[in-house]
């Protein structure tokens, strides 16, 4: 079996300020260290230039929160590809479902995107997860493979492995009743094998990880399922401590 690194996501939301990030950043370089398991913090748009100027050269990633397809053109309010990437960006999320739910992203808009950040040589983080009615439903198997698809379709079975994935049940994101660590590892394998049907080193390779509500007090029993290779960490990673505890952990 291949081990794969794992990757932890701070997903700041629209939360923080330039001393706030700055205590975030600089206690994160302090007290993590480079070793098998690789950090990115994804702070609002405005505060990239910050990222770029405290973790040039360290060991942690940074990555915007999301972006347009287009590189440039008559889009009031959105950044594009190539912008995350002169402010030194990695990582992007895409598709998270904050966004879906306020109309803002669909599947295919998802796919798109994917393919431009590839094209970028960003390495997009692609949110999916069912609703807390399509989990009661039992649809959580239909929902991921719904939001999934198009995106192979788009950019081709190879390309998922340069990207991410993560399985982010609606009804665990900042509610603080994460998923058990049996579902989120069931899902995420059930994704694996999705993928593996269509190209299974691919599937071995993809790295995937589980979101919603991840904290220091369960971020050892999730991150030590076989199919989570790391977690996006929304309210754990506004206090610097809890962020740094479930790096350490990973
Ligand atoms: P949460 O958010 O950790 O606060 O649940 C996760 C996310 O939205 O990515």
């Amino acid at each position: 079996m291949i081990s794969r690194p794992k990757l932890v996501v701070a997903n700041r939301k629209m939360h923080g300020n330039l001393s706030d990030n700055r205590q975030f950043m600089e206690s994160l370089l302090r007290h993590t260290q480079q070793h098998a398991a690789h950090y990115a913090i994804c702070p609002p748009h405005p505060y990239l230039y910050q990222a770029q100027q405290l973790l040039q050269g360290s060991h942690i990633a940074w990555g915007g929160q999301n972006m347009s397809r287009f590189e440039r053109g008559a889009y009031t309010g959105s950044v594009s590809p190539l912008m995350l990437r002169e402010f030194g960006c990695q990582y992007v999320i895409i598709g998270h479902s904050e966004r879906r739910q306020r109309g803002h992203d669909n599947d295919e808009s998802c796919g798109e995107r994917f393919e431009a950040a590839l094209n970028a040589g960003l390495t997009p983080i692609l949110c999916i997860g069912e609703t807390l009615d399509e989990y009661e439903q039992g649809e959580t198997d239909l929902v991921v493979v719904r939001q999934l698809n198009p995106v192979i379709s788009h950019v081709g079975i190879e390309a998922i492995a340069k990207g991410v994935i993560a399985y982010e049940p609606v009804w665990a994101i900042g509610t603080g009743k994460a998923a058990t660590p049996q579902h989120a590892q069931a899902i995420l394998s059930f994704i694996r094998g999705h993928i593996g049907l269509l190209n299974e080193a691919v599937a071995e390779v993809t790295t995937l990880l589980y979101g919603g509500s991840v904290n220091p007090s369960n971020a050892a029993q999730l991150l030590s399922m076989p199919d989570i290779d790391g977690g996006l960490i929304g309210g754990a990673s506004l206090i610097a401590e809890d962020f740094i505890q479930i790096c350490k952990i990973a």
